[in-house]
């Protein structure tokens, strides 16, 4: 592959984000310190040890799903625990039931929970429709449609013509290459992916992550450290 060339475009690519950073950042820096210090040296009672607001607003942060109903693709929240329900617009029952595929396997799978496709795990045929997918095996046949987050970790792989996903999240571990063009809302690279990809909302690069190939969409993010060899096309 052409290093060379590409060393350029991650020089490009960098000098463009810090100097947005820096106008960004040297606007806001100097007013929290000022407010600091002035905050410090009003407060006469030396009783804030105990600060029960503080704990309480931590310990009873629910956790929150955003699911959306696989029947109607009505979206809605669901606080603490994931389990099965029923979509608030058009009542179906819907499934949380988590799945783990550790072989070569084909059938069917509806759930707004997530799906583990484990290093042995192999999807041959059938159709999966499931909340998110975590995936470090492969998806070569069938139809598997992610409603939420496609997360790829070391050693997973999948055809694109066979994936349908909101989200691609490649995690520092992984490493994709894909000769066609890919589609996502969001693409999020810790690792290694090499591709020609179309994101209609945010591909965010990861300091340990690396993208190499082409970048169509309206937000671009790279983190100090990151690699980008890629052609830009983001307005
Ligand atoms: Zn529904």
């Amino acid at each position: 592959m052409a290093k060379r060339r590409s060393k350029n475009d991650i020089v490009d690519g960098f000098t463009t984000m810090k100097a947005a950073q820096r106008a960004v950042t040297s606007g806001k820096s100097p007013k929290t310190t000022t407010q600091k210090a002035g905050e410090a040296s009003s407060k006469p009672k030396p009783e804030p040890a105990r600060s029960p607001k503080t704990r309480i607003d931590h310990t009873t942060q629910p956790t929150r799903h955003n699911v959306e109903c696989y029947e109607c693709r009505y979206g809605f929240v669901i606080t603490g625990l994931l389990k099965d329900t029923f979509c608030p617009k058009c009542k179906s029952a819907l499934v949380a039931t988590e799945y783990s595929l550790d072989k070569r396997w084909a059938g069917n799978i509806k759930t707004i929970g997530t799906v583990h496709i484990t290093e042995k795990g192999v999807v041959g045929g059938g159709k999966i429709v499931a909340g998110n997918v975590i995936l470090a095996g492969s998806i070569e046949g069938g139809k598997t449609q992610v409603i939420g987050r496609l997360e790829a970790r070391a050693g997973g792989r999948f055809k694109p013509e066979v994936v349908d996903a909101r989200d691609l999240i490649v995690r520092d571990d992984a490493s994709l290459s894909f000769e066609t063009e890919i589609r996502f809302r969001n693409i999020d690279v810790a690792g290694k992916l090499s591709a020609s990809i179309v994101a209609s909302g945010i591909v965010m690069i990861r300091s340990t992550g690396h993208l190499l190939g082409k970048v169509c969409g309206k937000h671009l993010v790279v983190e100090n450290g990151a690699g980008l060899n890629a052609t830009l096309d983001v307005a």
